[in-house]
C-alpha cells in the first residue's frame, strides 16, 4: 500500500493549536511532500485556516478547510476524536462555541501547571501560553517539561505526568461525540471518526450512536495502522455506507511516528468528502445545539 505515493492527507495540526509548523510553513512542507491536497485539523479552531489557505493559493496546494474536536467516551472509557471537513467557520454560533472549548482548555491548563507545581516541577504558566500559539493542549505542557529537562520527549512527558492516571491529568471540558458530531453538521460539516482502533465499543455500540447523530466518515488509512487493519476499517465503512479518509495526524517532527503525507490515502477520498460537503451545502442544516456547560 505505501509503494504508492500519496497525494494528500486529510488530518494535519499547526501551531494555531498543538502543532510545530505555523500553517503556511505547513502547506510548504506539503508541497515539498508532493502533496497537492491537504486537510487541517487543528484542535477546536479554524484560525490557521486563513493562513493556510493563502499559502495554498500560492503554492497549488488544496486546503481542505478542517477541525478535530477531543471527547470523551462515557464511564471512563477514553477518548473518541472527532475531525469535520468543509465546516462553515463564518458561523459565528460555531465561534462561539469554539471559543467556550479554549477558554476552557486554559482553565484546565493552569490547573495542570498548578498541580505540577504543587509537585515540585518548576514550570509556569507563563511559559507553556508562550509555546501555545493558540489553542493550549497538553503537548504545550509537555514541551515546557521537557525544556526543563524534567522529560526525554513529549511521550515521556505525556506517560510521567499527564496521560490519564498520571499525576497532573486534568480532563477537558466533557463532550459527548454525539455531541461534536451534530455541532458539526449544524454547520454543514462533514464529521469523520479519528483514529478509531483506539475506540472501546466502536462496533457494537459507538458507530450506530455516532451514525444517529450524523456521522459520515471513518478515518481508516491513519498514521501507521497496518495493512489488515486498515482492510478491517475500510470493511466496516463499507458496511455501515461511511466514507473512508485517512491522513497522518501529523504534528511536527517528534510528536506522532508518521511523517507528512507518510500514509497512503486514494485520491478519491478527498472528492467523496467533497462530495458530501456539496451535498449537505444544499440541505437545511439542523439547528446549533451546543452541550451545556456544566455549572462553574
Ligand atoms: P489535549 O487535547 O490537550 O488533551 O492533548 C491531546 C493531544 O496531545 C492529542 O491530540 C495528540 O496530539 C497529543 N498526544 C496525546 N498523547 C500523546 C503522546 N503519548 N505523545 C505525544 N502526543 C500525544
Ligand atoms: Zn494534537
Ligand atoms: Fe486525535
Ligand atoms: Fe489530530
Amino acid at each position: 500500500m505505501s509503494v504508492v505515493a500519496t497525494t494528500l492527507d486529510l488530518h494535519t495540526h499547526s501551531t494555531a493549536s498543538d502543532g510545530l509548523h505555523a500553517p503556511a510553513d505547513l502547506v510548504a512542507l506539503a508541497h515539498q511532500a508532493r502533496l497537492t491536497t491537504i486537510a487541517l485539523t487543528d484542535h477546536d479552531t479554524t484560525n490557521g485556516l486563513a493562513e493556510a489557505q493563502a499559502a495554498g493559493a500560492t503554492l497549488g496546494v488544496t486546503v481542505i478547510p478542517g477541525i478535530e474536536i477531543n471527547t470523551y467516551l462515557p464511564q471512563g472509557r477514553g477518548e473518541a476524536h472527532v475531525l469535520g471537513y468543509y465546516l462553515d467557520t463564518a458561523s459565528p454560533d460555531l465561534q462561539a462555541f469554539l471559543r467556550f472549548l479554549r477558554d476552557a482548555r486554559v482553565k484546565r491548563g493552569e490547573r495542570m501547571v498548578a498541580l505540577l507545581r504543587e509537585q515540585g516541577y518548576d514550570i509556569t504558566w507563563e511559559r507553556v501560553r508562550e509555546l501555545a500559539h493558540g489553542t493550549v493542549g497538553r503537548p504545550h505542557v509537555a514541551l515546557a517539561l521537557m525544556e526543563k529537562g524534567y522529560a526525554e520527549s513529549i511521550a515521556d512527558a505525556f506517560n510521567r505526568y499527564i496521560s490519564p492516571g498520571r499525576p497532573a491529568y486534568v480532563p477537558r471540558f466533557k463532550m459527548a461525540p454525539e455531541d461534536a458530531v451534530r455541532m458539526l453538521r449544524s454547520v454543514r460539516g462533514v464529521p469523520v471518526l479519528a483514529h478509531p482502533m483506539r475506540l472501546y465499543g466502536l462496533e457494537d455500540d459507538l458507530l450506530p450512536r455516532l451514525m444517529e447523530a450524523g456521522l459520515l466518515g471513518l478515518e481508516c488509512y491513519y498514521g501507521d495502522y497496518d495493512e489488515p487493519t486498515v482492510e478491517h476499517l475500510l470493511a466496516l465503512a463499507e458496511a455501515h455506507g461511511l466514507v473512508a479518509t485517512g491522513g497522518t495526524d501529523y504534528h511536527g517532527p517528534g510528536v506522532h511516528p508518521t511523517p507528512l503525507g507518510g500514509r497512503y490515502v486514494p485520491p478519491q477520498a478527498a472528492v467523496q468528502v467533497r462530495e458530501l460537503a456539496d451535498q449537505l451545502a444544499g440541505e437545511p442544516a439542523p439547528p446549533f445545539t451546543p452541550p451545556v456547560p456544566p455549572p462553574q
